[in-house]
């Protein structure tokens, strides 16, 4: 079984399950097994939709994205048929009374310094329930506070926008909604436009958190300003970013910013199953040494019990004990509730996904399983590269041609984008991602690598870090020093993508007049050209009585003895045809080649 951690694949909204089993590359017995552990019943030539799916790969360790809906191919006629079910008829994950709304999931980001840390803190000191231990909560990577109506909010306590797309390069996308935090008296700033980049090219709403607005220097509509030129444009505005005022410090506005959080978040409608098998995400880990390997799982769906067992990548283990952020200790932990988890056999790495497994045995099994993968190279890198695009989007993978841009100059920074925007044809979508100046960082490899996408670096180096990340994570950073050669490539790249187009050009009639039997593996057609020419690499169809009976490669085109190239109208010639040798007087043979247009 193929196990990469979380790649990501694309999944039509409706699916047949043996073509599902195809694009995960796992057999199909696997998906039925996999849809049966969530109550769904499939045969292999069912339909299923892109939910159910989407359940399907996420516990398999993939990241399942819905396939452009107009690009879906419809199920192969017949197939679920008289198996009766269709698409909707399967959503018991979906659907009925299994589904309840869940917590949104909350992570902030934004320039250094511009009170990230203390926002979290805040957060976490004034709105955690007091745990058993006498109140003090301890930094745990993620923790669920209380909005002013009562209402949880799960918030992932590890600020930035490197952990964030980190996560996502993983195919771990656990975020529902972004705070961006941004200082009222130092306004947007690099990183700010970074975040909120990460945070558009991961396609998850956000608010922003205005903060320091205690200080003297505050200037809001700045601020305000800057936000709307970077596309952000404030409800004031008449534009529908949602700002709030507030102090991290002083803790003012922080009901309001929760309040703003959760209305964007109740837009999304979040939904999920609590009575299925726990899956989700690691988002901190580490070892302790009185308890052993400690690690901080966000539950996305189903319910975690102490005492069933789990694995994360490597990691696996019965759970033996759980707590939450505030130290009380916990029996379950539900979707997008956060919870501290002790019994794993190693630390598993942030971003890992943790699926239930039903014993030890059959966790560790899975365990050894990827090992093997991993070991011989099966686990491959989700990253794409201008070479490797075509296979990417031929098999569906991309639909945009995802780009970071890096430039030396501001002056550069605009015609370099637009340039490359407008290399975009109907079918690929160039897009600039993100484009700033100054070296390659280790941010914008992060970016490249969960948007599956290349960071282009126009006169203009990249940080050592970055260099090594790019290596680990297969990203591809090309540098240019002309534009010319910048669009030269990305040309060619998108050119690649397309899909060529071939038209069938006859090249000449030929009329067989003679057979030849060499042997009996062997027949050659003594073949006279009536109209146009032969051609050693044309394509041959043979026709008999009008008939098309065989078509193929020439193997030999001979005038006498000699092997030529072509031979025209009015010549006569031996012809031999790849894997045919029943060749009759009076049969027909057409040239032709095929001419791509496109
Ligand atoms: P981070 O780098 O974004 O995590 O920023 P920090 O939370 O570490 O804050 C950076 C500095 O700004 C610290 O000295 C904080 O005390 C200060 N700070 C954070 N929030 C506020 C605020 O609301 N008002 C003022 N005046 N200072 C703040």
């Amino acid at each position: 079984m193929t196990q990469s951690a979380a790649r990501s694949v694309r999944i039509p909204q409706a699916v047949v399950v043996k073509d599902l089993a195809d694009i995960l590359g796992v057999s199909p017995v696997e998906v039925i097994k996999e849809l049966m552990k969530s109550g769904v019943m499939a045969t292999i030539n069912q339909v299923i939709d892109f939910d159910s799916a989407a359940v399907v790969a996420t516990d398999l360790g993939f990241n399942a994205e819905e396939e452009n809906p107009l690009a879906v191919p419809a199920p192969p006629a017949g197939a679920a048929e008289d198996e009766a079910p269709v698409a909707t008829s399967v959503r018991v994950i979906e659907e009925g009374d299994d589904l309840v709304t869940r917590p949104p999931v909350v992570t902030v980001l934004g320039h250094v310094d511009h009170g990230k840390t203390t926002l979290l803190d805040t957060i976490r000191k004034a709105r955690v329930a007091a745990g058993e231990a006498g109140g003090i909560t301890q930094h745990v990577g993620a923790y669920q506070a209380t909005a002013p109506d009562g209402r949880p909010i799960t918030f992932i306590d590890t600020p930035g926008h490197e952990a964030f797309s980190q996560m996502r390069a993983r195919g771990a996308q656990v975020t529902d909604v972004a705070i961006v935090v941004v200082a009222a008296n130092d306004g947007v700033m690099p990183q700010t436009r970074e975040a909120i980049d990460h945070v558009r090219a991961a396609g998850v709403p956000l608010v922003i958190a205005m903060n320091k607005m205690d200080a003297e220097n505050a200037n809001p509509d700045r601020v305000k300003t800057q936000l709307t030129e970077v596309g952000l444009v404030p409800e004031e505005f008449g534009g529908d970013t949602v700002v709030v005022p507030i102090s991290a410090l002083k803790g003012d506005g922080i009901g309001e910013l929760l309040e703003n959080v959760q209305l964007v978040a109740d837009l999304q409608d979040l939904k999920a199953n609590p009575n299925r098998d726990a899956v989700g995400v690691v988002i901190e880990s580490g070892t302790d040494r009185q308890r052993g390997v400690v690690a901080t799982v966000l539950v996305q769906t189903g319910t975690l019990h102490v005492g069933e067992v789990i694995l994360a990548g490597l990691a696996y283990g019965k759970i033996k004990a759980m707590e939450d952020a505030a130290g009380t200790r916990l029996q379950q932990a539900g979707p997008s509730a956060a919870a501290v988890v002790l019994g794993l056999s190693e630390v598993p790495p942030a971003g890992e996904r943790f699926t239930t497994f039903k014993t030890e045995r059959e966790a560790r099994r899975e365990a050894d399983q990827r090992r093997r993968d991993a070991e011989a190279g099966v686990a491959q890198r989700a990253a794409v590269t201008l070479d490797s695009l075509f296979g990417e989007i031929s098999r569906g993978a991309v639909q945009a041609f995802n780009i970071v841009l890096k430039v030396d100059v501001q002056g550069s920074l605009e015609p370099v984008a637009r340039t490359l925007e407008d290399l975009s044809v109907d079918e690929v979508n160039v897009r600039v991602i993100h484009a700033s100046v100054g070296s390659v960082n280790e941010s914008d490899v992060q970016l490249a690598s969960a948007s599956k996408g290349v960071i282009i670096a126009f006169n203009t180096d990249p940080e050592p870090g970055a260099v090594r990340l790019a290596e680990g994570e297969g990203v591809e950073i090309r540098q240019y020093k002309i534009i010319y050669d910048v669009v030269e490539d990305v040309e060619n790249a998108v050119k690649g993508l397309l899909k060529p187009i071939y038209e069938e050009r006859e090249d000449g009639r030929i009329e067989v007049r003679q057979v030849f039997r060499l042997g009996r593996r062997a027949a050659i057609a003594g073949s006279y050209v009536r109209d146009g020419a032969i051609n050693r690499n044309s394509l041959i169809r043979i026709l008999r009585r009008g008939q098309v009976i065989h078509e193929s490669r020439i193997g030999s085109l001979k005038r006498f003895n000699d092997d030529v190239r072509e031979v025209t109208a009015g010549f006569e010639c031996g012809i031999q045809v790849d894997g045919f040798q029943d060749f009759e007087e009076g049969d027909e043979l057409i040239a032709y080649h095929m001419e791509q247009m496109r």
